[in-house]
């Protein structure tokens, strides 16, 4: 595609009111002009880790949050090649199959080069951020009880597993490569945070929402200019460059039912509020981005869901929709079942057990 069919598909979205447009802020708004080598743009899992590693190469950063605090939430990671994977034995995973299945899985509308560097890199990223709680225990199957008085643990998910599993003869394969960080992995987290505070070059701003980014025309992202108070904003300089990590906009109910309308019914778990307890997950980054000249990718993008079945999860019960019909193959995975369920005219389906669940749904959820 040449340069003029880009700009063409980018001028789809103008005038569309999502999309907005960057505020105007008078010089005599700014208060003050802050510089750093790398501005980072979101203080959750994405930019503390950019802002860390680039604190620990020796760049001056300035982090640029719209909550009150760093924002995390959530689990689950993959581990191949991890140390964790070492315990568990698992290091012979096969990487290219499990780019292939997703790649599968997810139609092909992802990227294969940012997948296939997830695969390969994930686990020695995990290894990374795991030095914000190095003494972290590694638990070595699902039932194991943590030690007392740690804050937070790694287990592994459906170990051991049953006697009758083969990944080989599964019809969706299953690799054993998430580590469940629980109850939570937030002090793994705040230890980030704490050893990007140690490198002594990061300076943090909270509740200060970026909302434009500074370009010249055609040239290189210089900065962002931060909302401080009420009418109040400072300017932020980078001398190396700007990293973009604001998150998703599932919180923007116009930006859902343009890109996701499947999602924009579906109730929503979100837990970063900012001071004034608004959702902070509001799209802002793909918007500032689009302001000076970034392109979006077309829809439909992926939804942030997290309604895995039922009650019972995933596990393999008949579901059936309200008029009493299956719909899915019940063995699929619990996204995959999740987007059948989005697919439904009420998005409701019942799932069905009997006296014999409690034996069953233990051969699913061990613990
Ligand atoms: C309930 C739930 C459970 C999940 N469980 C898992 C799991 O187990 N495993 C897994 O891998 N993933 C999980 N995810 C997904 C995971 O949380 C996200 O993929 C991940 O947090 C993305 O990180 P991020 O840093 O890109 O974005 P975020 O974590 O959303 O961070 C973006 C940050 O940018 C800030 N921000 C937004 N706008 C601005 C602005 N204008 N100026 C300044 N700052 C701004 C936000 O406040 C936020 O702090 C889960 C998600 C949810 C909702």
């Amino acid at each position: 595609m040449d340069t003029e069919q880009l700009m063409m598909k980018k001028s789809l979205y103008e005038g569309e009111t999502w999309l907005g447009k960057p505020p105007e802020i008078e010089e005599s708004r700014i208060e003050k002009t802050m510089e750093a080598d790398v501005v980072v743009v979101g203080a959750g899992l994405a930019g503390v880790a950019a802002a860390r590693a680039a604190a620990e190469l020796g760049s001056t950063v300035l982090l640029l949050e719209k909550c009150e605090a760093p924002q995390a939430r959530s689990g689950d990671f993959a581990v191949m090649d991890s140390r964790v994977a070492d315990v568990w034995g698992r290091r012979d995973v096969d990487k290219v199959q499990i780019v292939n299945d997703l790649m599968r899985d997810m139609a092909y509308k992802v990227s294969q080069n940012i997948l296939r560097r997830w695969a390969e890199e994930a686990g020695e990223a995990f290894d990374w951020y795991l030095e914000g709680y190095p003494d972290i225990p590694v638990l070595k199957t699902t039932a194991e009880v943590p030690p007392e008085g740690t804050k937070c643990w790694i287990q592994p998910r459906r170990c051991p597993a049953p006697e009758s599993f083969e990944n080989g003869t599964e019809r969706f394969k299953c690799y054993q490569t998430t580590a469940w960080v629980r109850p939570t992995h937030i002090p793994v987290f705040q230890g980030n945070v704490q050893m990007l505070m140690q490198t002594g070059l990061a300076q943090c701003l909270f509740s200060a929402p970026v909302v434009k980014l500074l370009r010249e025309k055609d040239g290189r992202v210089q900065g962002a200019v931060a909302q401080v108070g009420q009418d109040r904003y400072i300017k932020a300089l980078a001398r190396k460059g700007v990293v973009l990590s604001t998150g998703d906009y599932m919180s923007n109910a116009e930006m859902l039912r343009r890109f996701c309308p499947g999602m924009a019914d579906t109730p929503q778990l979100w837990l970063g509020r900012d001071k004034n307890h608004s959702p902070s997950n509001t799209g802002d980054g793909h918007r500032m981005g689009m302001w000076i000249g970034a392109k979006l990718q077309d829809s439909p993008h992926a939804p942030c869901a997290h309604h895995m079945g039922s009650v019972f999860g995933a596990s393999g019960f008949v579901l059936l929709n309200t008029r009493g019909l299956r719909f899915v193959n019940e063995d699929a995975p619990g996204q995959q079942i999740g987007s059948q369920i989005e697919n439904l005219p009420d998005k409701t389906a019942w799932q069905f057990v009997d006296s014999n669940w409690p034996e069953q749904v233990r051969r699913v959820h061990p613990n």
